[in-house]
């Protein structure tokens, strides 16, 4: 849950989780929907999707218990460099280099790291599996993660704190916030679409599910238009489910890791349900729970402005 995300906006989730299916076997036997459901508006949905498929391999191939190396964790779904090393040096005492983005800065201040990230990646691995040791490597990786985030980090660093302060090159050069270097960012693209809120009269709202491929696979949405860069009728009113009043409430933003998207929000009340024979009617009150992943709620939210305070349930 924590990568790309912060503890605070992780907590409720992670309590919500471990209550709702508190051991790996509980996980692995859930329902894809409300697991979903469950983590909406968290974002990077693969992440739910590898954790469900990771649950499910360690029951049926590991009789239930994670495996203690790195090599073997990083076969399970959704684990990758960091989460294999953070598992085993913290779970099982093994001296892996464990590397994010904390470690990253501690590293590249401690060794003057003159390459640009990303490209420095190996060379910061490298130098953090030479200082890693044998002995309570869990303790050493939690320290350095530590480190950079309470001392070391991006913008005046508490040098005189840092117990590594003898040995910190950039400090030595009296520059710790030049590093780490980091490669000019790319302008994300921008993508046009519209999406279209349609109310009935008891006040639900129509909802789709998505497609089982690409992003936000098998979440829940308003209906809407294809998402590219073009204006030529892809993504506007042209799209709409069904003919109707739509009155345009305006545009919301949304910034994906790979894009940045301009969703143009349509909303239309009294919309008669024998219309449509695809997706289904939400209750207002019963949005809350839905697998909407955030982008969906702002467009919704857009059109109705109090729709998710109905329970006071509105998660980010
Ligand atoms: S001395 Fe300063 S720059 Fe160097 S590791 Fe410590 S806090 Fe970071």
């Amino acid at each position: 849950m924590l990568q790309q995300t912060t503890v605070e906006a992780v907590k409720a989730y992670f309590l919500k989780f471990t209550k709702t299916w508190p051991t790996v076997d509980a996980l692995a036997a859930a329902d894809d929907d409300d697991i979903m459901r469950a983590w909406a508006g968290l974002g990077y949905y693969s992440r739910a999707r590898n954790l469900k498929k990771c649950a499910e391999l360690v029951v049926s191939e590991h009789d239930g218990l994670f495996p203690a190396s790195a090599a073997e964790l990083k076969k399970l779904p959704g684990i990758g460099d960091y989460t294999s090393a953070a598992i085993a040096a913290i779970a099982f005492n093994q001296p892996e280099a464990v590397v994010d983005g904390n470690v990253e800065r501690v590293v590249t201040r401690l060794y003057a790291i003159t390459t640009a990230l990303p490209q420095a990646k190996p060379q910061i691995r490298e130098l953090t599996e030479a200082i890693t040791p044998v002995d309570r490597p869990g303790d050493f990786a939690q320290a350095m993660m530590d480190l950079g985030a309470t001392i070391c980090t991006p913008k005046r660093p508490a040098c005189a704190l840092c117990p590594l302060n003898d040995f910190c090159l950039a400090l030595k050069d009296h520059d710790p916030e030049h590093f780490p270097v980091k490669a000019p960012k790319k302008e994300r693209p921008v993508r046009l679409g519209a999406a279209f809120v349609a109310e009935a009269d008891d006040g639900s709202i129509l909802l789709r599910k998505r497609t089982e491929k690409g992003l936000l696979q098998n979440m829940a949405e308003v209906p809407g238009s294809v998402w590219n860069s073009r204006m030529d009728g892809s993504t506007d009113l042209s799209a709409a489910p069904f003919h109707a009043n739509w009155r345009n409430a305006g545009i919301i933003t949304h910034i994906f890791t790979h894009f940045e998207l301009h969703l143009t929000v349509y909303h239309t009340t009294s919309a008669d349900k024998r219309q449509v024979n695809d997706g289904w009617w939400s209750a207002a009150e019963m949005l809350a729970e839905e697998a909407l992943p955030t982008v969906m709620k702002k467009a919704i939210a857009a059109a109705l402005p109090d729709i998710f305070k109905i329970k006071g349930k509105f998660r980010r």
